[in-house]
């Protein structure tokens, strides 16, 4: 099965594509067309209203995510504007040491968070379904770890006794949000169809 992934992001489509070894997965890349904004107030939204419109343009198989970290005494934030809410110039580093900002005059034993994911799968005939997956942890004081990307190297899993950016991809994709999410995608296709890249 041919899957279209909403994002123009090849580290996305590796990443996913890693994940799912036995479908064909193509990005936006090689088409002529913008993702509209992120306006949704929730990750469902977010990963449908990209979804809709890639297979609007596209048609076919789409597959879209949303993803962020939630700080539980800040509300929630950054959430659904984990990517942009130090501004859209800001780099990974930029945006940890926003975050201690946010955190300063918290005690570190507060600064519980959790990563989510939604998944928005469009099938041909246009059924729809999303997928969720949560992974809980602790924000460090402190940067540990350079696998993952992001928020890894300060996002502390108690039960492992390691940051995200201490974990190999394969015990990363285990316990992830975004690998979670993706389980229940694949168990999903599988009941659906079995994995073959021809269907
Ligand atoms: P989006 O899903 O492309 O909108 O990006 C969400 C943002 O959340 C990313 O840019 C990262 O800052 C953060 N994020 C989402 N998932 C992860 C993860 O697995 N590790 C680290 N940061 C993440």
């Amino acid at each position: 099965m041919k899957i279209t992934l909403a994002t123009h992001n090849d580290g996305k489509l590796m990443e996913f594509s890693e994940l799912l070894p036995d479908y064909e997965l193509v990005s936006l890349t090689s088409f002529d067309f913008a993702l509209p904004e992120e306006t949704g107030t929730t990750y469902e939204e977010n990963a449908l209203i990209k979804a809709r419109a890639a297979r609007e343009a596209i048609g076919g198989v789409v597959l879209a995510d949303d993803s962020g970290l939630s700080i539980d005494c800040l509300d929630g934030a950054p959430g659904l504007y984990s990517s942009r809410f130090a501004g859209i110039e800001a780099d990974y580093d930029d945006k940890i040491e926003a975050i201690w900002h946010l955190l300063d005059g918290f005690p570190p034993e507060q600064w519980t968070a959790s990563f989510f994911c939604v998944l928005a799968l469009i099938l041909s005939d246009g059924e729809t379904r999303t997928f969720e997956g949560r992974v809980d942890g602790l924000i460090l004081p402190e940067k540990r770890g350079t696998n993952g990307f992001g928020f890894d190297p300060i996002f502390y899993v108690p039960h492992l006794g390691k940051t995200t950016a201490e974990l190999s991809h394969q015990d990363k994709n285990a316990i992830s949000h975004r690998g979670l999410a993706v389980q229940k995608l694949r168990r999903f296709l599988q009941e659906l169809k079995g994995p073959r890249k021809d269907a």
